[in-house]
């Protein structure tokens, strides 16, 4: 049975820079490119703020995907912003240039009556005692998903680790698995957080594809071959969000269908990462992902 997907992160205008030339004032955000992808698979239920600044059409898209904005707040000030840089030689490493909180760091999550049955919960990036805040106000979670990166794993790593403890899946890249874990090994990286409490860890190794482990199980995906990326950003956020509302949108949690659900993230990472901020995601179509699955998993696949 298909259940709805909440979704709390950032919602965030960016300024990126790639190899590929740059843009300024894009619609960017862990929460926003989660939520886009989760809105192929289920329903999302969205929670976050922007400030005044932020443009009406980015609203408006949101809305067309049919995201449920009832959690998104509206507050006095700018909105969060981010400024970061990819280059030629590494483009599996973002460089932050600034990261600036804005509206977020007043921010207090208030869910909406209607979205605290919600049983499937992915916990994108943004302050953990936010995530916390979330996670205290839903009643019964199936299945709690959690994001972060090294800005949090180096500035609030106490309450990030609280926020490990409490979900069932943590998604992670290998550079912030060895930031928090203090080790260049990913398999170690993997137990150690599973010892923590959750049930399954992801690293996401970028282009080299991303590993699913469990205390009994490993399972890894290649990343779809492509010859040209556009912008990587979101490609994390775009990949947990797909696997997160696959899930919710099958509502079978098992580690077989954590491997379909692992395929589904890296084909949708793999569209995001085509063209800058969410370009690509608005004129993608569901036939399209169902093709690249299918690619992918004649690629991976062998006797
Ligand atoms: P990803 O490339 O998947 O790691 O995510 C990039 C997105 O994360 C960008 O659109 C940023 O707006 C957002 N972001 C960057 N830094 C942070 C942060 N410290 N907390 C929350 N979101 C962030």
């Amino acid at each position: 049975m298909s259940s709805p997907v909440l979704i709390v992160g950032s919602v965030a205008i960016d300024d990126v820079r790639t190899p590929a030339g740059e843009r300024e004032n894009c619609l960017g955000g862990a929460a926003v490119y989660s939520a886009v992808a989760a809105s192929f698979f289920t329903g999302v239920n969205l929670v976050g703020v922007v400030g005044s600044d932020f443009p009406g059409e980015y609203v408006a898209f949101l809305g067309e995907r049919g995201i449920n904005l009832d959690g998104l707040q509206r507050a006095q000030g700018q909105t969060f912003r981010w400024a970061g840089y990819y280059e030629a030689e590494d483009l599996n490493q973002a460089h932050s240039l600034e990261t600036r909180l804005n509206v977020f760091a007043d921010f207090r999550p208030d869910l909406p009556e209607s979205y605290r049955d919600d049983e499937f919960i992915f916990l994108a990036c943004i302050d953990p005692e936010l995530q916390l805040q979330v996670l205290g106000q839903v009643r019964s979670p199936r299945l709690a998903v959690c994001d972060t990166r090294d800005f949090w794993i180096v500035g609030k790593r106490d309450a990030l680790v609280e926020v490990l403890k409490k979900s069932d899946v943590v998604i992670i890249n290998d550079g912030e698995a060895r930031l928090l874990c203090e080790t260049n090994n990913n398999v170690q990286a993997a137990r150690r957080i599973l010892e923590l409490g959750p049930r399954f860890v992801i690293i996401k190794k970028g282009e080299h594809g991303a590993m699913l482990f469990s205390r009994e199980a490993v399972f890894a995906a290649p990343s779809f071959p492509l010859a040209e990326v556009v912008d990587p950003t979101g490609a994390g956020d775009t990949f947990a969000g797909a696997f997160t509302g696959y899930l919710a949108g099958s509502g079978e949690i098992s580690f077989e269908n954590m491997k379909r659900a692992v395929a589904w993230g890296t084909v949708a990472a793999s569209f995001a990462i085509q063209d800058f901020s969410l370009e690509r995601m608005k004129t993608l179509a569901f036939e399209d992902m169902r093709t690249r699955y299918a690619g992918l998993k004649a690629i991976a696949a062998f006797e």
